[in-house]
């Protein structure tokens, strides 16, 4: 329940909404306009000077992207988000507002590739260190990883392809014991599986171009403040927001804007400068999703879940990555953070290596062959030629990434059509290895698919 009482389903569509005094639009405008107009030359130096608080320029502001702004931040029950073009382009703003030339990171090793790379190739760049935590279960490898230069630590609620779920309340008590904040990337649980902030997280991201979206039509990010982080403790650490500022008059951001501050520089000095603006339009399609984000979840749980129960019991399947499942070393953490369900992103590992993935994924027809995630498709991909392609081996077997790992990103389809999809796969998989075919399991398949609800009431338990 938020303030004013109301659930998560109902927030995703009525939450922040302001009507359209002018028309009565039930669904926001989307406002394609680069900049706004000034009644006179005094709303244009007010809007200037931030005393009326009316639009200027898209890239500074704009109100269909502002809509999303205010939902996505009741939905992560927070008070602020910035919306921005991208995923990446949104853990920079995250980042390069707590960064800078000497400073250091402590990151999950299970990062995002593009995270990663941003870490490694060009935050690198600009002076800016990074070690990387091998087992993030290992709270004291994150408390022995800490130097006096390090700013934050970051880490995401369900990294993929292993599903390896973070211990988010651990992992933040460390970060606070150092006096830094938790970064979390939140994209692949979304704020209906868990709210990173009611852990302890002090700034969440996002890539909405996975299940915030779930259409697949449109790229998008956010950087949201969980507000919590008190920045005037830390007055050396976090320089840039606790002394004076001469864009403020000589005041600091904290003085100016006190629990604020950090997202207040990261939309004023970070985002509008490196401009990753997001279109409106693609906001709008952004928020159409939303409004469905948790129906959506739900079902891709589910059938998440019943896909990788499926895959446990073959043959032709050594390991599955799913934390929903009895076997994950991470069951724990996910009844903990994740109790409506442990995400849709996951990988299995094939017995026969590249060439039983190169035959499973060849013979898939229902499964787009994509990489992308959290799309109302199913989607299937080989982590190790694809997205880990640029790591050697060794690296790919210290991320637990085999030859025959394949990653899935389970979509809203009837489960019974996905597990005929992937006994196709199975069978090709089969056929290369040279193991005996195993009899068709069509009532195991049937089975199933009928413990995967096919439509139920939400009962909001927050
Ligand atoms: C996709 C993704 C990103 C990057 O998002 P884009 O919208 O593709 O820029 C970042 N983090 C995670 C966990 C992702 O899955």
């Amino acid at each position: 329940m938020t303030d004013d009482g109301h659930g998560f389903a109902t927030e995703q569509v009525h939450g922040g909404f302001l009507p359209d005094t002018a028309h009565g639009a039930r669904v926001p405008a989307i406002h394609m306009s680069s900049g706004f107009l000034f009644d006179d030359f005094e709303q244009a130096r007010d809007r200037f000077a931030g005393t009326d608080d009316g639009y200027t320029y898209t890239r500074l502001g704009n109100p269909t992207n502002a809509d999303v702004e205010r939902r996505v931040a009741l939905l992560e029950r927070s008070p602020e988000a910035i919306l921005v073009g991208s995923g990446q382009a949104a853990v920079t703003v995250a980042l390069l507002g707590l960064l800078e030339a000497g400073d250091h990171v402590v990151s999950a090793r299970s990062i995002y590739e593009g995270t990663k790379g941003l870490l490694l190739q060009n935050l690198a760049r600009l002076g800016i260190e990074v070690d990387f935590v091998a087992d993030q279960r290992d709270l004291d490898a994150w408390a022995r990883a800490v130097r006096p230069n390090t700013k934050l630590f970051f880490a995401e609620t369900i990294p993929n392809p292993k599903n390896d779920v973070l211990d988010i309340t651990g992992v933040a008590d460390t970060a606070h014991r150092a006096g830094v904040p938790l970064v979390v990337d939140n994209t692949l649980a979304t704020p209906y599986l868990v709210r990173p902030v009611e852990h302890g997280a002090d700034v969440v991201v996002h890539s909405a171009s996975k299940f915030l979206s779930g259409h697949g039509a449109g790229l998008g990010g956010l950087v949201v403040d969980g507000g919590r982080f008190d920045w005037s403790r830390h007055l050396e650490r976090f320089a840039h927001l606790t002394t004076p500022d001469r864009a403020l008059g000589g005041q600091s951001y904290v003085e100016r804007y006190g629990s604020r501050a950090f997202v207040v520089y990261a939309r004023d000095v970070v985002a509008s400068r490196i401009g990753p603006s997001p279109s409106p339009f693609n906001a709008f399609l952004l928020r159409q999703g939303i409004e469905t984000l948790s129906l959506r979840v739900e079902r891709h749980s589910a059938n998440a879940l019943a896909v990788a129960s499926f895959l446990e019991q073959q043959p032709e399947v050594t390991s599955v990555d799913h934390a929903g499942l009895a076997s994950s070393p991470y069951h724990d953490l996910a009844q903990r953070y994740l109790p409506r369900g442990a995400g849709s992103v996951f990988a299995f590992t094939l017995a026969g290596g590249e060439p039983a993935a190169r035959a499973f994924i060849d013979a898939v027809e229902l499964f787009s062959r994509m990489t992308h995630l959290g799309d109302v498709r199913s989607l299937v991909l080989h982590p190790a030629t694809t997205t880990h392609a640029g790591r050697t081996a060794s690296e790919r077997a210290d991320l637990g990434i085999g030859d025959g790992l394949v990653r899935l990103s389970i979509g809203i389809e009837d489960v019974a059509d996905l597990l005929r999809d992937l006994e196709r796969g199975l069978a090709a998989a089969r056929a290369v290895t040279g193991r005996e075919a195993r009899p068709a399991p069509a009532s195991e398949v049937a089975s199933l698919a009928h413990t995967v609800p096919q439509g139920h009431v939400v009962v909001e338990e927050v």
